[in-house]
């Protein structure tokens, strides 16, 4: 069931992602060479429990009930989603997605934002550029008395033009008092078909792209999630409510973009 948002609640809802938003903000003030995603994580979890938040990926279950370790995703190079955050120094060149999500006074939120750490090669650039601009262009589609497939339409035109992948295995989703609710919101899709957009809609938009094959495979640790052909991946989310027929995002890219330019 879709359960659609009051204005009150997506005012609720925007104070959660905008927290969130702050959360990435710090991450892109600390990110670089050396760092470990384990430090990463320990920043995130102090700045949102430092705001009375709780950061909702701590203890979430996947299938196998295996709660997840951490208070973010961090998926570094080939790992496209559900990265678990280690001792491992950040490398020149690499390429971390950095998923958060906290939950302040009982609404979530939830972004995701892909960092370049040092130098990264042109080519990987490329596919974080495309793949940000491909939920800029599913954002466009969110309209009320459209429907959910022309978000997912729209996402992966944009990228399979170019000759990326797109991750059919992981979707982004409805979201409000759960990080995950109905409906699910695939980055593919036919337009015209899925359920409704609706005034009080609140979704997930999240891209997973791939430089090469969409082909992905579960690491032993049954959360990390990598390319089978280890070609980068990049993942960018925001949250989005329906407010007076039109989108209106509720997390925020601007100031990670202050702090890190226009790199790409
Ligand atoms: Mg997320
Ligand atoms: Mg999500």
């Amino acid at each position: 069931m879709i359960f659609l948002k009051t204005e009150d609640e997506i005012e609720l809802m925007r104070a959660a992602n905008l927290l969130v938003a702050a959360t990435l903000a710090e991450i892109a003030r600390v990110i670089r060479p050396g760092v470990t995603t384990k430090e990463l994580d320990r920043l995130a979890e102090d700045f949102i429990r430092g705001h009375g938040a709780v950061p909702t990926f701590k203890g979430f279950p996947n299938p196998y009930g295996w709660p997840f370790p951490a208070s973010i995703c961090t998926s570094v190079n080939d790992e496209v989603v559900h990265g678990i955050p280690n001792d491992r120094p950040l490398q020149d060149g690499d390429v971390v997605s950095v998923d958060c999500g906290a939950q302040l006074a009982g609404y979530n939120g939830d972004s995701c934002y892909t960092f370049c750490v040092g130098n990264v090669s042109e080519e990987v650039r490329l596919l974080l550029r495309t793949t940000k601009e491909a939920l800029y262009k599913g954002i466009d589609a969110v309209v009320a008395g459209r429907r959910i497939g022309d978000i997912g339409y729209a996402v992966q035109r944009h990228c399979e033009s170019k000759g990326y992948g797109v991750v059919k295995e992981f979707v982004g989703h409805g979201i409000g008092k759960e990080m995950h609710e109905d409906p699910q919101v695939p980055n593919y899709g036919k337009r015209g078909e899925g359920p409704m957009i609706k005034n009080g809609l609140c979704i997930a938009i999240e891209p997973m792209i791939t430089l090469g094959s969409p082909q992905i495979g579960m690491m032993p640790d049954k959360w990390t999630v990598k390319t089978m052909d280890g070609k980068c991946a990049a993942h960018f989310e925001h949250t989005v409510a329906v407010h007076q027929g039109k989108v209106d995002i509720l997390s925020s890219f601007e100031e990670i973009e202050e702090i890190e330019g226009k790199l790409y």
